[in-house]
């Protein structure tokens, strides 16, 4: 039997995480509720970006970041501080 492609789901279960206490990615979240589109909520592959109804603010998390880049340049408010995590810390993709 040919070898089979490992589907993206299957990659991305085999990703790694050092997870750092020091966040390295913040949000002036008090910006969020006037975003036009908020694209962070659709654009993060990690989905660490979601959108409480109840109290009208962004919940965001840090841990399970990919490190992709994505949201520090489709914010339209330039609300997102982001670097990448220190020495040690971080995705780690080498499991998949
Ligand atoms: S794109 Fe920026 S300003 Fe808009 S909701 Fe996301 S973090 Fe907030
Ligand atoms: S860097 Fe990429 S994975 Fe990390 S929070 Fe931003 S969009 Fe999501």
């Amino acid at each position: 039997m040919a070898d089979r492609k490992p589907r993206i789901d299957e990659k991305l279960a085999r990703v790694a995480f050092n997870i750092d206490r020091e966040a390295h990615i913040t949000v002036a979240k008090e910006s969020c509720p006037g975003c036009p589109g908020r694209p962070c909520l659709s654009a993060c592959p990690a989905e660490n970006y979601t959108w409480n109804d109840e109290n009208d603010a962004l919940v965001f998390n840090y841990e399970g970041c990919m490190e992709c880049g994505t949201c520090r340049f489709i914010c339209p408010l330039d609300a997102i501080s982001w670097s990448y995590p220190r020495g040690g810390f971080g995705v780690a993709y080498r499991w998949g």
